[in-house]
């Protein structure tokens, strides 16, 4: 064969020299961090799958109406024209991201990312236990076909359970609920396809694309090297004490380090790689060859921690900062972002009230010739009770309203749309157009004076009705 192509060491942890996919099935090591990781993962599994029963103030825990864009987080319902705010809770979201980040390293990764928390905590176990495998460094051995369908089958009854849970954040549990017991799937195509695709996707990543997912499909995972500096928290391998790595029972007389060369923190890590080569993008943290290692350390005698939580700082001996000016930064963005948000919850109004302009002509001139806009008022009840508004003029007082209905209606959280007319005397009317304000007053007298500009003619021969 020819060494033209041959790399000279494995360029991906999970690709064979031949470029061919190199499957894991890594060992489990029930150390001290798994015991902590799995009572942390049982916990938000739970969560996950109770969330969309749990009602807040009489309101779902977490609910993303996409049809009637209303998001409902904890309990609080954020509305569409709440953009502000929303905005406002995803970069809060992000620099707490990259704050965490900075601090701890990969910890979302490792102990609360759904991929790793499902595919460590639900699928692999599934995998053990049909299948029997467990990593020992070599390829997967070959297993009996119905203990291979075993698995699929059971995948494929939790893909469907979760890619069902997965639209209940969407569509509410109950309405969910009534969907799957009183009505044939066809009768709802839409989310029934949703959560065919869903499922489908799941057993993909969960069976076959697995830790591919966070090597190669995660934008998080890219930006690690970006977002972590030499004082962040990782998992490192404390080379002056494990070199030079070897067997042997002699070690000090030979000069050999802590490390036996035993290969169990690699055999044992969901995305391949040896920790010992130093901090590599592929590592999600899961702290897996830290409790091999102190397996290992136990056995020998050795104290714990060769492989350990440090950060590149500590293991270089070199100071550690917990302050640094990127955290500053980030703690500084995210209390301005906390206020912002403050201020935005405590100036929002029981109603809002847009004005938008009609959808045919811009303005008319009517039989007595005043100039006529038909415009449509968005108005938005953010209250939890059936609500009224009436509309009148406040300037210029030659301002007259002539919608069709004398009061609106709109529901608890409903978004209304009303066609208003607005008409004035032509005289009152500059080149073009005239700035009105109409005030919208609810039924407990809480009023907005909303300003809009009318459109009218620019010269002395207006164009004329139809
Ligand atoms: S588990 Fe520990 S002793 Fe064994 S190879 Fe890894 S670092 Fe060395
Ligand atoms: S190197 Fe260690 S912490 Fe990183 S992914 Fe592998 S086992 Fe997990």
């Amino acid at each position: 064969m020819s060494t033209l192509l041959q790399p000279e060491q494995r360029v991906l942890s999970t690709l064979e020299a031949d470029g061919s996919r190199r499957w894991l099935t890594p060992k489990l090591s029930k150390g001290r961090f798994w015991q902590w990781r799995r009572v942390v993962a049982y916990l938000l599994i739970a969560i996950y799958a109770l969330a969309p029963f749990v009602t807040i103030n009489g309101r779902p825990a977490i609910l993303l109406d996409l049809i009637s864009r209303q998001f409902t987080i904890l309990g609080v319902t954020f509305l569409p024209t709440d953009s502000v705010l929303l905005s406002l809770l995803l970069v809060l979201v992000a620099v707490t991201i990259f704050a965490a980040t900075a601090l701890a390293g990969r910890v979302w990764c490792g102990w609360a990312c759904p991929q790793t928390v499902y595919m460590e905590f639900v699928f692999r176990p599934l995998e053990r236990l049909f299948t029997g495998r467990t990593g020992k460094g070599g390829p997967p051995a070959a297993v009996a076909a119905w203990r291979t369908i075993a698995f699929y089958a059971s995948s494929l009854i939790v893909c469907w359970h979760l890619a069902n849970m997965f639209l209940a954040y969407f569509v509410g549990a109950h309405r969910l609920h009534a969907w799957i017991w009183s009505a044939a799937p066809w009768e709802h195509p839409g989310p029934f396809a949703v959560v065919l695709f869903l499922t489908a996707l799941m057993m993909f990543d969960f069976c076959y694309w697995r830790e591919q997912l966070c090597i190669i499909g995660c934008p998080y995972g890219r930006f690690q090297s970006v977002m972590l500096d030499r004082n962040s928290a990782i998992i490192g391998y404390d080379e002056a004490r494990g070199e030079p790595r070897g067997k042997g029972r002699e070690r000090e007389a030979a000069g050999l380090g802590d490390c036996i060369d035993c290969n169990q923190c690699v055999v044992v890590c969901p995305t391949g790689i040896d920790i010992r080569a130093g901090l590599q993008m592929e590592c999600i943290g899961c702290a897996q060859c830290i409790d091999a290692c102190d397996a290992v350390m136990d056995k020998i005698n050795r104290p714990r921690g060769l492989v350990r939580y440090s950060s590149q700082a500590a293991m270089a001996k070199e100071p550690v900062r917990l302050l640094r000016p990127r955290v500053v930064l980030y703690t500084g963005l995210m209390a301005l972002l906390l206020v912002a948000m403050g201020v935005v919850i405590v100036s929002q109004r029981a109603f809002d009230v847009v004005p938008l302009r009609g959808l045919g002509l811009p303005f008319t001139l009517t039989a007595t010739g005043d100039v006529e806009n038909v415009i449509r008022l968005r108005i938005v009840n953010r209250t939890d009770a059936p609500a009224t508004y009436s509309l009148a003029g406040v300037s210029p007082a030659t301002l007259r309203i002539t919608s069709v209905q004398a009061n609106i209606s709109a529901g608890p959280r409903e978004t209304v749309m009303e066609p208003v007319h607005l008409v004035i005397p032509q005289a009152d009317f500059g080149p073009g157009v005239l700035d009105v304000v109409l005030r919208v007053t609810n039924q407990t007298a809480d009023s907005r004076d909303i300003p809009f500009r009318m459109l009218g003619p620019t010269s002395l021969k207006p164009r004329l009705p139809q």
